[in-house]
């Protein structure tokens, strides 16, 4: 009895062992065969869980916070470059005093009062390359001062986070006031900006693994639902967010990349 059991089992591995390769060449014949996805390759592979933190929402106190800010605000450089809050998927998160000293002007800003929604952007000027730091930041400052300039004469930057080519996540806009970024539809709305042109350039792979990142969570912090996730475009008759960013965004939301 022993040795029929032993044959018996001895069997049923060599059938086992047969039947599995005929199914990985069966699976194989079916991958080779299978269509090509629709959507780029670029999408970042989701990377779960989220590590980075934005930090919550706080009231800020500005040094010069008075009505004549507006008087007083200067373009000062910036402090030293900002090694705060790296995360293990190294991620980095900037918050918005690393980068400018100009306060908001309060006279010319409305309180956001609930997030909604969110809008993703480009930047769409000219194409941008670097990822260090030095020349994001003045490349934020620029942006800054033309948002707060005479053309446009806002409160402040118009977006409430900026995404480097670095990947780094960049706080601007303090969040507790209204956005300058879809114009009539700046209510209760996010605007997350990635630095670049992407009618001339493609995001870098940092930059569209941050845009994941932050919107996912700001998406979870603000129960924000998918099908309130817009580009500008969307919105608003525009380019914006250019023709190497609009689809993958329509991808990230279509494959469950977000939230
Ligand atoms: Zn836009």
């Amino acid at each position: 009895v022993k040795s029929t059991r032993k044959l018996s089992r001895r069997s049923l591995l060599l059938a086992g062992a047969s039947l599995t390769v005929v199914g990985c060449a069966k699976q194989n014949g079916m991958l080779t065969s299978r269509p090509r996805p629709l959507w780029p390759t670029v999408i970042p592979a989701p990377q779960p869980p989220h590590t980075v933190s934005l930090p919550p929402v706080r009231e800020p106190v500005y040094q010069h916070y008075s009505s004549d800010v507006a008087s007083s605000h200067t373009y000062a450089p910036a402090p030293a470059p900002p090694p705060q809050q790296v995360p293990s998927n190294g991620v980095q998160f900037v918050p918005r005093h690393a980068w400018t000293r100009v306060s908001p002007i309060r006279a010319r800003l409305n309180n956001m009062g609930g997030v909604n929604r969110i809008t993703v952007h480009h930047e769409g000027w000219k194409a941008v390359w670097f990822d260090n730091w030095a020349d994001t930041a003045e490349r934020l400052r620029l942006i800054q001062k033309f948002h707060m300039g005479d053309s446009r004469g806002w409160g402040d930057i118009g977006y409430h986070y900026i995404i480097d080519r670095d990947g780094r996540i960049i706080e601007g806009r303090p969040l507790h006031f209204q956005g300058a970024h879809v114009k009539a539809n700046n209510e209760n709305n996010i605007g997350v900006m990635v630095l670049g042109n992407f009618d001339k350039q493609t995001p870098s792979l940092k930059q569209l693994s941050s845009v994941q990142i932050a919107v996912s969570q700001l998406m979870k912090r603000h129960r924000v639902p998918l099908g309130r996730v817009y580009t500008h475009q969307e919105i608003n008759p525009t380019s914006c967010p250019g023709s190497n960013l609009q689809p993958t965004m329509v991808a990230l939301r279509r494959n469950g990349h977000l939230g």
